[in-house]
């Protein structure tokens, strides 16, 4: 079956954040026809849209799958539900967070799934470790992820070491 690549953002900002993310990408590894080729490094950002909860931990993972881009969302949302993934608001606080970056060099517009991620080039806590895992990212319809971070630079992030 043909495989694609795909990277996949996450993020958790409630419980035990590095270990919820740790513990998502071993399942993304198990998800059926998947494999996980990278991961970047975790690091720490403030939240966006709701300023109220505590800081995010962040990393990008490149995966290769033969699910199709509404079958990998399907299993996506799986996951976060098995971490206790509650959808309460908004940019509400969340145990985890996984979202479909990137489908190949894929666009799509559906109602349940925008492809790039629609917010991706805006924030720093997702180029940065994008970038860490593939320097030479092109956004579809957006260009380089590379010149896209350059415009976050105001956006704060601390690289975590364990
Ligand atoms: P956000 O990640 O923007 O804070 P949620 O994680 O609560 O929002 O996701 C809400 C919905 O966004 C999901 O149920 C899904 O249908 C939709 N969605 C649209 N595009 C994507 C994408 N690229 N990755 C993940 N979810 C997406
Ligand atoms: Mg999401």
């Amino acid at each position: 079956m043909t495989q694609h690549l795909c990277f996949i953002g996450l993020g958790s900002n409630l419980g035990e954040s590095c270990d919820q993310l740790r513990q998502a990408l071993c399942e993304l590894d198990r998800l059926p026809g998947t494999r996980l080729l990278a991961q970047s490094a975790f690091y720490r950002s403030a939240p966006v849209g709701y300023l109220d909860q505590p800081d995010f931990v962040n990393a990008a993972a490149k995966i290769s799958t033969s699910l199709t881009p509404l079958q990998l969302l399907a299993a996506l949302l799986n996951v976060e539900r098995n971490h206790g993934r509650q959808r309460t608001f908004p940019n509400a606080p969340r145990t985890l967070d996984l979202d479909v970056l990137l489908y190949g060099d894929l666009r799509i517009d559906e109602p349940a799934l925008t492809v790039p991620h629609p917010q991706m080039h805006l924030r720093a806590f997702v180029l940065q470790p994008l970038l860490e895992i593939a320097p030479d990212c092109f956004i579809p319809a957006i260009g380089s992820a590379y010149q896209a971070l350059l415009s976050c630079r105001n956006q704060v992030l601390e690289k975590l070491t364990d």
